[in-house]
């Protein structure tokens, strides 16, 4: 079902489309750092700016926002906008922020000309010590009083090149007083002697995040500049700067709460860790949190849009529970996913009372409410197998499988009781010699048996040995903390075994696929016959 959408966010642009403020109509923006991969708390930034574009008719652009040579890469980029595709949505354009480099700078000479920002030359200590604290109010740079003059030569040379990192910035000249720290003089440019993934070396000054991005988001037209909460703080200074500089367009800043999930940590900085210490198999590993690694786990797109609907945009902050995505995802592949079986731990049957050459042919549906999904042939041989849990030889008395002398009925198949089990000369278990019951044929039952339950097995000529992976949660603690997130890796949240599968599921190629009673499973893309178990069968972990 669907979720409505009414939020604040939603009801405030509604507000500005009645009241036809909006020249341009409804344009959002999603502006990731090209300094990793995609994690789902992205998702959430991603289905709500895209979301609202879509449902405004409006239009949305992807603004790499790139203005930190030292980490980016045009490999991040390529995997963002693949991650936005997969996930379903489509941007009206591509935009870097560092296609406007040469404007806010320009921005940043007209505000020095203006007296409003200069060239200081404290050290980076020295700048950070004379902002002062939240209790404290902030010092003057001795360099504030330096002359217009002056400040345009030096920011000339700076951009020439003439200087080493951190000998000088630029800083806007606001109130080294403010109670927002944000206002005390924000630098606004620094000098990256690095090449930069799309401008090579013709800068060595780069602009920060917060001078940047309410420029880009002006000269764009953004209608609506979503961000999370940590922005609220610097929402005055985004007005600030675009009050001072000469752009005719000022885009409010609206924020909401970013998404926290349970069980996982979702900074990139973190993430990268895991990925450059290898605790993960790298950044699409099946338990990461990233769009990619959800993606290799077998979750669908459909499955992340709907958790982010039903999550919803608000102002608190929050963490969200593991159980709600996986309730998401289970209801999209219960409904979508075939059925197939696969037997994980088997222990094989003998059907004494089936010739080696015979083999029964069965029908069934690849999934029970979705005809359209079409069916498969199931061969029924003497040899077959069945889940070890599944036999008992002293069952307590609820025990609903197969017991010596007990029935059961093989899914899709027959009705087999249990004559004997056999045991090796050091008392382990080899196999079981069962009868099954013609006339007991699923559909068509003649027999008048009752069986005590029905199990899942494979037969043993028609099945196909596969490596199955089981992930438990990454982390042994809900909330892993940032100084200490290593520490609560959970060593084994990867369990790799061997499955026996129905060959018809490895003929048809079938990628998302419910093993019945065990889980869904997703065929990992990369590596042969694995398959990758995406969420259980039921909650409870
Ligand atoms: P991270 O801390 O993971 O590096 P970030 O905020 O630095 O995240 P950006 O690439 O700058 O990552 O983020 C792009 C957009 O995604 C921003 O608008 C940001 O607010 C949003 N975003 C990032 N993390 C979350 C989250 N957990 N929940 C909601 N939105 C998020
Ligand atoms: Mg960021």
């Amino acid at each position: 079902m669907a979720v409505e959408k009414t939020d604040f966010i939603r009801q405030r642009i509604q507000k500005d489309v009645d009241q036809g403020t909006l020249e341009g109509g409804v344009i959002t923006r999603f502006p990731p750092e090209p300094n990793g991969h995609l994690h789902i708390g992205h998702a959430k930034s991603i289905c709500l700016n895209f979301g609202v574009a879509e449902e405004f008719g409006g239009k949305t652009f992807l603004r790499f926002d790139d203005t930190n040579p030292l980490k980016e890469s045009e490999e991040y980029v390529s995997a963002i906008q693949a991650d936005i595709e997969w996930l379903g949505f489509q941007w009206s354009d591509v935009t870097f922020a560092s296609d406007h480099f040469e404007e806010i700078y320009q921005y940043a000479v007209d505000l020095i000309s203006e007296g409003k920002a200069y060239v200081c030359s404290l050290s980076p200590e020295e700048i950070r010590v004379t902002r002062g604290t939240l209790k404290e109010p902030g010092v003057d740079s001795p360099f504030r009083a330096r002359s217009v003059a002056e400040n345009i030569d030096l920011f000339k040379r700076m951009r020439d090149g003439e200087f080493k990192e951190g000998e000088h910035v630029v800083r806007l000249k606001i109130d080294m007083s403010s109670p927002n720290i944000n206002l005390r003089d924000p630098v606004i440019y620094r000098i990256i002697h690095a090449s930069h993934h799309r401008t090579g070396d013709d800068w060595c000054i780069y602009p920060m995040y917060d001078f940047t991005h309410c420029i880009c988001d002006a000269l764009e037209s953004i209608s609506h500049s979503l961000c999370t909460l940590e922005f609220e703080d610097h929402r005055p200074l985004y007005d600030w700067v675009l009050d001072k500089i000469s752009v005719n367009y000022h885009p409010p800043q609206i924020e909401f709460s970013r998404l926290g999930l349970e069980y996982t940590v979702m900074s990139k900085r973190l993430l990268n860790r895991l990925v450059d210490e290898k605790f993960v198999d790298g950044w699409n590993d099946p338990r990461m949190p990233t769009v990619s690694g959800l993606r290799r786990r077998g979750v669908p797109a459909r499955a992340i849009r709907d958790f982010c609907d039903r999550i919803g945009v608000t102002k608190q902050e929050n963490t969200v529970e593991m159980n709600l995505l996986e309730f998401c995802i289970r209801a999209d592949l219960e409904k979508t996913a075939p059925r197939g079986m696969c037997v994980l731990n088997p222990l094989k049957v003998v059907l004494t009372n089936l010739p080696e050459n015979e083999i029964e042919r069965l029908s069934a549906d690849w999934h029970p409410q979705n005809p359209e999904l079409g069916s498969r042939e199931i061969l029924f041989g003497r040899n077959l197998y069945i889940e070890k849990e599944d036999f008992l030889e002293d069952p307590p008395a609820k025990f609903k499988r197969l017991t010596p002398g007990g029935m059961v009925r093989l899914r899709y198949g027959f009705i087999i009781r249990c004559d004997e089990a056999i045991y090796d000369e050091t008392g382990g278990l080899t196999h079981l010699n069962c009868t099954y019951f013609p006339e007991s044929r699923s559909g068509q039952d003649k027999s008048g048996l009752k069986a005590r339950g029905v199990i899942h097995w494979v037969d043993a000529n028609s099945c196909e040995l596969v490596s199955v992976r089981q992930y438990g949660r990454l982390f042994d603690v809900p909330m892993p903390k940032s100084a200490d997130f290593v520490d609560h890796i959970d060593k084994n949240s990867l369990v790799e075994s061997h499955g026996l599968l129905e060959k018809a599921v490895m003929e048809k190629d079938i990628e998302r696929i419910q093993f019945e009673r065990i889980g869904y499973f997703y065929r990992d893309p990369d590596l042969p016959r694995t398959y990758n178990k995406t969420v259980s069968l039921r909650e409870g972990f």
